[in-house]
């Protein structure tokens, strides 16, 4: 059910859930200090209540409203990223709901860059928890249509065009002068070096953790073969009878649909859901991918692949 922007933050200040657009993808958003419409995203999701939210707020000068403390390098971080695809998880103020930050000490914050959140957060002076607008592990939505297709027409939507970076934020967590990649996207690791200087925590003593990473992610209902060798993935489709491919440049394959998305990351990443939710409507048993190369600028790109293709064993 599509509703305009007073209609959206008129639900969002009575408590209710309205799937928003911003720039990464459509979140389902509600008041993050009111735990019914908190427990209300968990419930439509069916997400795990271990898996925190992320908070969404107008500005960075709404982070101690969160967060205990905000940072030398947290600030820097925020000024150099926000607003943007870029989450910061920080030590969580102790009236921030559990329901929210699932019984993490922290709290997740991003300032979103699309207008249309922007307007939203301003107007209703909420922070707002906005996990991906679908059903857990399921592909997320970047257009109305997918939220649309994936939660039922019931759920209030607010509709902002196709989300331009297309995949979700980057996530960091920073504890004082300290930080750790939790969650890769389209900022790169090497982009908050320059900011925030090598990561000082290793992987191995990870202070706040980063629940929700589960390997199965991110996923079309049709099994996925990833293949980094275009030549293999051609051979492999003369064996198939029912199969779409998707190819990173031109080209195609001989007994199937082929889908092509530009050879560049931002553009592949913009559409690569939309792409991926096209391949899944589609009555095929298997889609065949074709991987980008390995250099950093893709290693968000390959993190979803990997993980919408990962099998339960
Ligand atoms: P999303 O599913 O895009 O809403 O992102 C939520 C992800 O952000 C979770 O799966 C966690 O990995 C991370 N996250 C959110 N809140 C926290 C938190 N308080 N502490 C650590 N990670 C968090
Ligand atoms: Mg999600």
């Amino acid at each position: 059910m599509q509703v305009n922007l007073a209609e959206a933050a008129d639900l969002l200040k009575r408590g209710k859930v309205v799937a928003i657009p911003t720039e990464t993808v459509y979140g389902l958003a509600a008041d993050a200090r009111n735990e019914d419409a908190l427990r209300e995203i968990y419930a439509i999701k069916q997400r795990p209540a271990d898996n925190p939210l992320i908070v969404h707020i107008a500005s960075s000068e709404q982070v101690l409203d969160w967060a205990e403390t905000f940072s030398p390098l947290a600030q820097k971080l925020a000024k150099a990223f926000w607003p943007g695809p870029f989450t910061l998880v920080l030590p969580a103020k102790s009236a921030v709901s559990t329901i929210v930050r699932a019984g993490e000490p922290t709290v997740a914050l991003r300032v979103p860059a699309h207008p249309i959140a922007q307007q939203l957060l301003q107007q209703t002076g909420l922070g707002l928890a906005a996990p991906s607008a679908n059903k857990y592990t399921q592909l997320s939505p970047t257009t109305v249509q997918h939220v649309e297709d994936g939660l039922g027409q019931h759920i209030p939507v607010l509709d902002g065009g196709a989300c331009q970076v297309g995949i979700e934020s980057t996530i960091v967590s920073v504890v004082g002068e300290q930080w750790q990649l939790l969650r890769l996207g389209m900022i790169l690791e090497a982009e908050i070096e320059l900011i925030a200087g090598v990561a000082t925590i290793s992987e191995q003593k990870t202070l706040p953790k980063a629940p929700g990473q589960h390997l199965l992610h991110y996923s079309p209902k049709t099994p996925m073969q990833l293949f980094s060798s275009r030549e293999a993935l051609i051979q492999a489709a003369t064996t198939e009878t029912n199969c779409a491919a998707l190819l990173i440049g031109d080209g195609k394959i001989d007994n199937g649909l082929t889908f092509n998305l530009p050879n560049n990351p931002a553009e592949m990443a913009e559409k690569l859901y939309d792409t991926l939710h096209q391949m899944d409507a589609l009555t095929v048993t298997k889609l065949l991918i074709e991987t980008p190369e390995n250099s950093p600028e893709w290693s968000a790109i390959h993190d979803r692949l990997s993980r919408a293709s990962y099998k339960v064993h």
